[in-house]
């Protein structure tokens, strides 16, 4: 099951694409204008974003680089326009996928998991270097400075959560439904202590942070220092 944030203004396709893809399921939130989406987008973290590109408030290509400026979500443009100069632009400007209108939730459902599956997969395999800082998920090895760190098997899958989301700031809902596999509830201690530890093995303390760049009120970064 996946998380899906739907930005999309007419209320009737609205109503039809949640119903749609709830019945394949997903869970489903939904904005109709591109500032609450982004402000969803944001304080949801969905696992993918559906964006119409004409919305009232906003051009869905400008709110899409916005999106792009704090976030990886992965996003699929919906749109009426069709043409080649058209989807560069889109792709361009970071959307992973676009499917024209109208479309069916079947297709979108399609489109959705397509989409899930190449992000999950180039997060999986790939080691991720952040400054100093390299994590290799295939041989679950980090090293810090050309250090290996000693982790325990948890705190190799945060360091490596937030390490592929380099500059992003990661609330500790989504840490415990992606690391931990806690999809509600669960005590916001169990983050706080695996991010003491890591951060004693990354030599550094939340008072005196390196890497590791806690977001008063929403979260954590992780980022190479200045
Ligand atoms: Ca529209």
């Amino acid at each position: 099951m996946s998380n899906v944030l739907l930005i999309e203004d007419d209320a009737a396709i609205r109503t039809s694409l949640t119903r749609g893809l709830r019945d394949r399921g997903h869970a489903v939130s939904s904005a109709s204008a591109a500032l609450d989406g982004l402000r969803l987008a944001v304080e949801e973290r969905p696992d993918l974003i559906v964006l119409d590109l004409g919305l009232p408030d906003m051009d869905g290509l400008d709110l899409l680089r916005m999106l792009r400026a704090v976030s990886r979500i992965p996003v699929i443009v919906a749109t009426a326009r069709d043409g080649e100069a058209e989807m560069v632009t889109l792709l361009d400007a970071g959307a992973d996928d676009y499917i024209i209108k109208p479309f069916s939730s079947t297709q979108l459902d399609a489109r959705i998991r397509a989409v899930l599956r190449r992000a999950g997969e180039s997060r999986a395999d790939s080691s991720v270097t952040v400054g100093g800082l390299r994590v290799d998920p295939r041989t679950r090895e980090a090293t810090l400075d050309g250090v290996t760190l000693d982790l325990s098997p948890k705190e190799f899958d945060l360091l490596h959560y937030l390490a592929a989301r380099p500059g992003e700031v990661i609330t500790k809902r989504e840490l415990l439904t992606h690391v931990w596999q806690i999809p509600y509830g669960g005590a916001d201690k169990t983050v706080d202590v695996h991010l003491s530890w890591l951060r004693r093995k990354l030599g550094e303390t939340s008072s005196d942070p390196r890497y590791l760049q806690t977001v008063r009120g929403v979260g954590i970064r992780l980022a190479a220092p200045a």
